[in-house]
């Protein structure tokens, strides 16, 4: 395993203008290939430190890996660097050069210096087309590896996906986070703890703001390879808790629960009080929620539940606001005017002191499903509010799909 290293080149990401995307983007991919990367190095746009960066680098690390800093620009400043630190000279490429020219052309402006400079590269470099842009990357073979991308995201990426393939081949490791909902962490370890000790593929556990996760990672010769030997594994797993998943990697509940709504062809509405929105904002987040999702309300005093929802100021006033009740009203009025197929109200104590003399971290949340509606509670004790609030929202989203499930299996039933 080579001791890899990425270093981001710019003052805009010490500045904290822009996160270093690109280097998480970069293990990520180095991680499939079995490389370890032990630093992540972040400096500005100024040739002394620069250099120093590089020499640390020489030094301490076998590949390489820089991004930033290929541009036209006067600030663009690493492969300068570079060849003072490797004592190799910067040369045209015709190739590279051809391509700006061509570009060039066809704006109908004429090459300026800042054109030019875009092609030089490294004496005895590989240059690496840039099927994005125009500055070219570059493979270096010295006593360290070095491998210098332009910052631009979508032409570091390009480059990435071209190279790397052929220049890291062999084993490839391939993950799939499994996502659940509603069991809990040491539920989960119990259930799957067999598979824990498995070397390849490996499981392993972690949470993440209420959900729990396995991550599955498999190292075969090719990513088909991995990926089957990944299915086995999840296959197994999904038949002791397939209950409670909902999704891999970067699906959420709320898309899960969007995909569901599509399949059925039905609709959805949302009240919200304690969540602010935060239920709405999950689900338009999802791409095609229009198909599904209505809308909804933000009703977060009694006088907008009252004149929005129609919900009885007599019930706020005889209930507390944060009751079962309300939640039912709530509900109930949002779907008298929205004539949704589903929908969820919510209403709850955030804190962080009691309003409405409910203990904070108290919610209800009223269900409407084609059967009926209900209004399920949940206290989430010596939490804090956006904890209980994003608790809430999750568990909203999670009993709907529960009650969509059990009527497919009820409707099933009665097909037999
Ligand atoms: P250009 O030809 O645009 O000058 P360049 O190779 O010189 O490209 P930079 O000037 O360092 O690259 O960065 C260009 C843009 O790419 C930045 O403004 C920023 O938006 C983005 N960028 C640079 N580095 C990173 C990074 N590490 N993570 C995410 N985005 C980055
Ligand atoms: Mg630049």
């Amino acid at each position: 395993m080579k001791r890899t290293e990425i270093i981001a080149v710019g003052s805009e990401l010490l500045l904290g203008e822009i996160s270093n995307t690109n280097a998480r983007y970069l293990s990520e991919q180095l991680s499939k290939y079995g490389l370890s990367v032990l630093y992540h190095v972040v400096v500005g746009d100024n040739f002394d430190r620069l250099r120093e960066t590089f020499e640390q680098a020489k030094r301490r690390s076998e590949l390489v890996i820089v991004t930033g800093g290929l541009g036209p620009t006067n600030d663009d400043i690493t492969k300068q660097v570079l060849a003072d630190l490797l004592g190799r000279p910067l040369v045209r490429d015709e190739a590279s050069l051809d391509t700006i020219r061509r570009f060039v052309a066809s704006r109908g402006r004429a090459m300026n210096d800042g054109d030019a400079k875009q092609a030089d590269v490294l004496s005895g470099a590989e240059v690496l087309h840039n099927p994005a842009g125009l500055a070219p990357g570059m493979w270096v073979e010295d006593e360290t590896t070095w491998l210098l991308l332009p910052g631009v995201p979508r032409e570091m990426t390009a480059i990435v996906e071209a190279t790397f393939p052929s220049k890291f081949s062999g084993a490839t490791i391939v993950s799939e986070s499994l996502r659940f909902y509603e069991i809990g962490e040491s539920a989960l370890d119990e259930a799957v703890s067999d598979l824990m000790d498995g070397v390849n593929p490996t499981v392993a556990p972690y949470a993440e703001s209420g959900e729990a996760r396995l991550r599955v990672s498999a190292k075969a010769e090719t990513e088909d390879a991995a990926r089957e030997m990944i299915d086995r594994v999840k296959r197994d797993i999904l038949s002791r808790v397939g209950a409670y998943y909902f999704g891999s990697d970067e699906d959420t509940l709320a898309a899960h629960l969007i995909r569901e709504l599509r399949r059925r062809h039905a609709t959805l509405s949302i009240a919200e009080s304690l969540t602010g929105g935060q239920v709405q904002a999950m689900l338009t987040a999802v791409p095609g929620a229009s198909e599904v999702f209505l809308g909804g309300v933000v009703t977060y005093s009694d006088k907008l539940k009252n004149r929005f929802l129609g919900v009885s100021l007599a019930t706020i006033e005889s209930q507390s606001v944060v009751s079962k009740q309300v939640a039912l009203e709530m509900i109930q009025g949002l779907v008298d005017q929205t004539n949704s197929d589903y929908g969820l109200s919510f209403t709850g104590e955030a804190g962080p002191v009691s309003n409405s003399g409910r203990p904070v971290g108290t919610v209800f949340i009223g269900v409407k499903t084609p059967s009926g509606m209900e209004v399920i509670e949940r206290v989430y004790p010596h939490q804090q509010r956006n904890v209980i609030q994003a608790r809430a929202a999750k568990d909203g989203l999670w009993a709907l799909w529960q009650r969509m499930k059990k009527r497919r299996i009820n409707v099933r039933k009665n097909l037999v």
